[in-house]
């Protein structure tokens, strides 16, 4: 579609450069561009997050690749913040000695890593033959393979494949039905999370969840500094998801496992009301999972998973993510420069505002926050204050001055039409919202007046083209200064 930008009020702010980017996007690392230059590479494409999975690799390999990470965005002085993606309770298989291939009817044995003998199919989890049946279904590589169980022999599991395919080492394993036991965060996870959180670490990925206390016990572990995000795969989470939103800083779709722990044909409607919900709480939200699968080995993404993309955004999402695409495919770096095409594409669109919006005082969210009382929290009303005076005025920005990035978070959940330009002394704070919709964060030196911080503010408007002089820009910060919590001012500034 031809878009005629010139008639978009919000898109011709910047005075230079492109629009900015709302929709953020998560890398997962990986061997396709562990060495520095391909990762300046994929961060001049426009990576905002870096995952790092912990399922894969080695403590010194995801050690090395925290540290370079945190070097490049030094030198790049860039927001990006690094995701530490835990592996849970998670069933897999163990290591091969080659990738097999598994054909219909085929007769296979599961068994207890190192115990595994021939063609035997070695599993990370001992407990497998307690948990299945003759009868069971095993399920492999996010339910691309299937298996059936026809006997369990002491702790040797018989099945027959029923879909086949290729099977690679350490793809993960889904019992349907079967409860695993094992908790949230494992003992595992517990020596991955001290050795990550000592390297300064901004976001844990938590796998599995299932009740918001899988949240609070992690969070007992770690400072306080450390955000988490709770991957929703199970519908245990889906039931308890309101106390999760409560626990948790952030919430990731994970639609891989989640399309095999529910019936795929869910998985979309489920996308939708977590997105609506995280929103609602003001909370960010990842979209993840096969989100550009065939670019893998393609360079150009399908018809199907462009709308995919697109549709993710349209339904509010604040990030968008890339697995295996970026991790091990050939072509890591198109599919961060499609998926920027896409997102800028649809913000393009879907914020061109119609005529009756422009007269209109339209408060944006028509579901606030509530306190106890029932009435709207202060730093909510001051959001949606924000959003309707930027609004009103034809504010090319809006700035937030946040320490913890509450402030900036808020701000974004009510989706302002323009960019929030979130300026904070805290450096873990300027990393983590680079996760939120919309924010553009500036690391800046602590100041205790508000004069100094908005000459900082206005300094960095101009330098970065995003809005002219004399233009009215909207302030908002908690006064006093640097007590978090306290987002009590909006100002109108002249720039
Ligand atoms: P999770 O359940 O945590 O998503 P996953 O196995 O699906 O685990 P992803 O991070 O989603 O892993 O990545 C998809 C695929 O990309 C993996 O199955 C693996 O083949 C590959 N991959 C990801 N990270 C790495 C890595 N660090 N090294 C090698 N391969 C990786
Ligand atoms: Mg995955
Ligand atoms: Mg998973």
């Amino acid at each position: 579609m031809v878009s005629d930008q010139s008639a978009n009020h919000y898109l011709v702010p910047m005075t230079k450069g492109e629009p900015i980017r709302r929709t953020k996007i998560v890398a997962t690392l990986g061997p396709a561009w562990e060495r520095e230059e391909r990762m300046h590479a994929l961060l001049d494409a426009g990576v905002d997050l870096i995952r790092v999975n912990a399922s894969h690799g080695t403590p010194e390999i995801r050690e090395t690749w925290i540290r370079r990470i945190q070097k490049i965005r030094e030198e790049r002085q860039s927001a990006t913040a690094i995701l530490v993606d835990l592996h849970g309770p998670r069933i897999r298989v163990g290591t091969l000695p080659e990738p097999i291939t598994l054909s219909p009817g085929q007769v296979v044995h599961f068994v207890p890593e190192g115990t595994s003998e021939g063609s035997d199919i070695p599993t990370t989890y001992a407990q497998l033959a307690g948990d299945v049946v003759p009868g069971s279904r095993i399920l492999l590589d996010d339910g691309l393979l299937a298996v059936d169980v026809t006997a369990v022999r002491g702790d040797r599991v018989e099945g027959r494949v029923r879909y086949g395919g290729v099977l690679k080492s350490n793809k993960g394993m889904n019992l349907p039905g079967a409860t695993v036991s094992a908790p949230a965060v494992t003992e595992h996870d517990r020596e991955e999370v001290a050795r990550v959180v000592a390297l300064g670490v901004e976001y844990l990925g938590v796998s599995f969840v299932r009740r918001p206390e899988d949240i609070q016990d992690l969070r007992r572990l770690i400072p306080a500094t450390v955000r988490l995000i709770a991957k929703i795969e199970k519908d245990t989470a889906l039931a308890n998801i309101d106390g999760i939103l409560e626990s948790a800083d952030a919430i990731m779709v994970a639609r891989g496992d989640l399309g095999v722990e529910l019936p795929f044909e869910q998985v979309p409607l489920v996308q939708k009301r977590l997105i609506k919900l995280a929103n609602r709480h003001g909370k960010p939200v990842i979209t993840a999972t096969q989100m550009l699968e065939s670019m893998i080995t393609n360079p150009r993404p399908t018809r199907a998973e462009a709308s995919d993309v697109a549709n993710a955004i349209l339904d509010g999402t604040d990030a968008v993510m890339l697995s295996a695409e970026t991790a091990v495919g050939a072509y890591s770096l198109e599919a961060v420069l499609a998926m920027d095409r896409i997102a800028r594409e649809v913000e393009a669109h879907r914020l061109r505002p119609t005529e009756g919006e422009r007269r209109r005082w339209q408060i944006p969210a028509p579901h606030f926050a509530r306190t106890k009382e029932g009435h709207t929290p202060s730093e909510d009303a001051i959001a949606v204050a924000v959003s309707a005076a930027a609004d009103l005025l034809g504010a090319p920005v809006v700035v937030c001055f946040t320490s913890s990035g509450f402030t900036a978070r808020t701000v974004s959940s009510y989706r302002p039409k323009v960019p929030i330009l979130a300026l904070t002394a805290e450096p873990e704070t300027f990393h983590q919202l680079s996760l939120s919709w919309g924010v553009v964060p500036i690391l800046m030196r602590h100041v205790k007046d508000y004069d100094p911080m908005w000459a900082t503010a206005r300094t960095e408007i101009l330098a970065r083209g995003m809005a002219r002089e004399g233009s009215r820009v909207v302030v908002t910060c908690g006064v006093p200064i640097g007590i978090p919590g306290t987002t009590n001012l909006l100002k109108v500034e002249t720039v």
